[in-house]
C-alpha cells in the first residue's frame, strides 16, 4: 500500500527507520531489514557508502538503478519497489520492498530442482514481469536466479537494475556501460546472452535468453552453460553447447530451445506484435490462466520453506550511525548469534519423512549429479571453490544422506572425491564466503562464491547431529 500523501512529500532520513539486521551484502552495498517508526512497516534498506561508490567508479551504476526503479513504479507486483531515497554526508539509502523469502537461487539449491508445476508457475510470473519491462522499454540484462527474490506470499520480486538499460536512452552512455560489462565482467556469466558477449546491441530479447536459462535451471538445478572459467562458459554460449537430461519435460525442452536461440530476433516472443503472446500460447503453459495465475503451488507452503521470522526488537533506537552499522555486521557474521526468530523451531535439513524422501529421490533423477551420489538423497548442493595448493578448484559440493560430502568437477562431471565423515568432522565459518571442514587428517578450505558459507555449515552440522545424536547430548 502506498504511504499517505503527506508522507510522500516529506523527505525521509535514517532517523525515520529502526535498522534491525543485515540481510544481505552486495559488492557496493549493505542491505538492512528496517522498520518505519511511523507506520511499523518493514522495508529492506540498501545502504551505499559514497566513498566506496566514488572510489570504485560505480556512480553510473547507482544512478541507473535508481532511475530504472523509479520508472518501474509500483503498478507491477513482480518487481521490488523503491519507496524512498535519501542521503546523509557519508551514505545513500534506497528504501525497498522487503523480499521476506530470499532468492530463487536459494530455493532451487535447497530443493535441488523444482517440479514441472512449480517451474511452470514461476516461469509464468517471469513472463508477465518481462512483458511489463518490455512495455516500459527496459531491458534488465542481468536476469538470474540471484536477482529474483520472493515476497512474503512467495511471488517473485525482480531486483538489481544496476545493469539495466532503457531502450532509446542516450546511446553513448549505454555503449560505455556495455563496454564495461564486457571487459570487467563481474558476477555470474552463465546467463549472459550471445549478443551482449558480442558487444551487439541488447534488446528485450536478451532477457528472453536469460528466461530460457532460468527455466532450464529450475528443472535441473543446473545452469545450461557450465565451465571451469568464464572464457569456457562464453565459448559454450556462443556455440549453443548445452544438453538436456533425459528426464527433462518435453514441452519445457521445446520452450527452452525456442528461447535459447543465438539470433535475438529468432527467440520466441521477440517479434510478437503483442508481447509475449507466442510464449503464453506455448504448449508448456497450456493450463496457465494468464489473467490470474492464482496462488503459488502448494509446494511452497511446506514448513521447511517458511521464512525465518526475523523480528526487529522494540528497544532499538532509530537511525544508523557508525557504531550501530558495525554491531549489525558483527551480529551477521557471528554464528553464535543466530537471527532472531519466533518461538517455532526451524525445520532441519534432515527432517524428512519416508514419503518426502521418496518424492525427492524421484525428482532427483533429473538432476545431472544423481548418477554420482550412489542413490543417496542430495540434501544440499552448490558450486564452491576448493583450495588446495595455489589454485582453487571449482567443484560441485553435494551433501547427502549416508552421510556423504561428495565433490564433483562440474565441467568433466567426474567425481573427484569425498570429504570423509566421522564424528570428529567439524565445520568452521570464517565469513559469508569462506568456511572450513575439519577432519582428523585434513582441513578442507572451501569458499562459496555466492556467500552461503553459513548455510553450508548449518546444513553439515544438522547432518552430523542426525547421524551422531549422542554428541549433541554430551
Ligand atoms: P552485487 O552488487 O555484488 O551484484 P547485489 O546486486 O546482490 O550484489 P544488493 O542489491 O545490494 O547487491 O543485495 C545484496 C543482497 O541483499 C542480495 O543478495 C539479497 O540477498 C539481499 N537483498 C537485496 N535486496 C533485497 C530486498 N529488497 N529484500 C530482501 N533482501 C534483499
Amino acid at each position: 500500500m502506498p504511504p499517505p500523501t503527506e508522507e510522500l512529500v516529506r523527505k525521509r532520513t535514517s532517523e525515520d527507520f529502526v535498522f534491525g539486521r543485515v540481510i544481505g551484502e552486495g559488492s557496493f552495498s549493505t542491505v538492512y531489514l528496517a522498520k518505519d517508526v511511523h507506520t511499523n512497516r518493514e522495508f529492506a534498506i540498501k545502504v551505499l557508502e559514497k566513498r566506496h561508490i566514488i572510489r570504485e567508479k560505480k556512480t553510473e551504476y547507482v544512478t541507473r538503478e535508481k532511475k530504472i526503479l523509479l520508472t518501474l513504479g509500483s503498478s507491477c507486483k513482480y518487481f521490488v519497489h523503491l519507496y524512498f531515497t535519501f542521503q546523509d554526508t557519508d551514505r545513500l539509502y534506497f528504501v525497498l520492498t522487503y523480499a521476506k523469502n530470499g532468492e530463487l537461487l536459494q530455493q532451487i539449491n535447497k530443493d535441488t530442482c523444482f517440479s514441472v508445476e512449480c517451474t511452470k508457475y514461476y516461469s509464468a510470473e517471469l513472463v508477465l514481469a518481462l512483458e511489463y519491462l518490455n512495455a516500459k522499454g527496459i531491458v534488465h540484462r542481468d536476469l538470474k536466479p540471484e536477482n529474483v527474490l520472493f515476497d512474503e506470499n512467495w511471488h517473485i520480486l525482480i531486483t538489481d537494475f544496476g545493469s539495466a538499460k532503457m531502450l532509446g536512452e542516450d546511446k553513448s552512455s549505454d555503449e560505455e556501460n556495455q563496454r564495461r560489462r564486457k571487459y570487467s565482467f563481474v558476477g555470474t556469466a552463465q546467463y549472459v546472452s550471445p549478443e551482449i558477449l558480442n558487444d551487439a546491441e541488447s534488446t528485450c530479447a536478451s532477457d528472453l535468453w536469460a528466461l530460457g536459462c532460468i527455466i532450464y535451471q529450475m528443472l535441473t538445478g543446473q545452469m545450461p552453460f557450465r565451465g571451469a572459467s568464464e572464457y569456457l562458459i562464453f565459448q559454450k554460449i556462443l556455440k549453443l553447447d548445452y544438453e538436456f537430461p533425459q528426464s527433462f519435460d518435453k514441452n519445457a525442452e521445446d520452450l527452452v530451445k525456442k528461447l535459447l536461440v543465438i539470433a535475438p530476433s529468432g527467440r520466441l516472443g521477440a517479434t510478437d506484435q503483442v508481447p509475449y503472446k507466442s510464449i503464453q500460447e506455448h504448449k508448456f503453459f497450456r493450463d496457465i490462466k494468464w489473467d490470474n495465475l492464482g496462488p503459488p503451488p502448494k509446494f511452497f507452503n511446506k514448513s521447511d520453506s517458511e521464512p525465518e521470522m526475523v523480528i526487529i526488537p522494540d528497544d532499538l533506537e532509530p537511525g544508523l550511525d557508525e557504531e550501530k552499522a558495525s554491531r549489525l555486521h558483527f551480529e551477521m557474521l557471528s554464528p553464535q548469534t543466530p537471527p532472531r526468530k519466533k518461538s517455532e523451531p526451524n525445520r532441519k535439513i534432515t527432517d524428512l519423512n519416508q514419503e518426502e524422501i521418496e518424492q525427492r529421490l524421484e525428482l532427483q533423477k533429473s538432476n545431472v549429479y544423481h548418477e554420482l551420489v550412489e542413490g543417496n538423497l542430495i540434501l544440499k548442493q552448490g558450486i564452491i571453490e576448493k583450495k588446495k595448493g595455489i589454485f582453487p578448484k571449482r567443484r560441485m559440493l553435494l551433501l547427502t544422506f549416508g552421510p556423504h560430502l561428495y565433490y564433483v568437477d562440474p565441467v568433466t562431471m567426474i567425481l573427484k572425491g569425498e570429504i570423509p565423515w566421522s564424528e570428529d568432522l567439524r565445520t568452521e565459518a570464517k565469513n559469508f564466503k569462506k568456511f572450513f571442514v575439519h577432519t582428523p587428517n585434513r582441513i578442507y578450505y572451501l569458499e562459496d562464491p555466492d556467500g552461503y558459507a553459513l548455510e553450508w555449515c548449518k546444513a553439515i552440522d544438522e547432518v552430523k547431529a542426525h547421524y551422531y545424536p549422542s554428541l549433541q547430548d554430551s
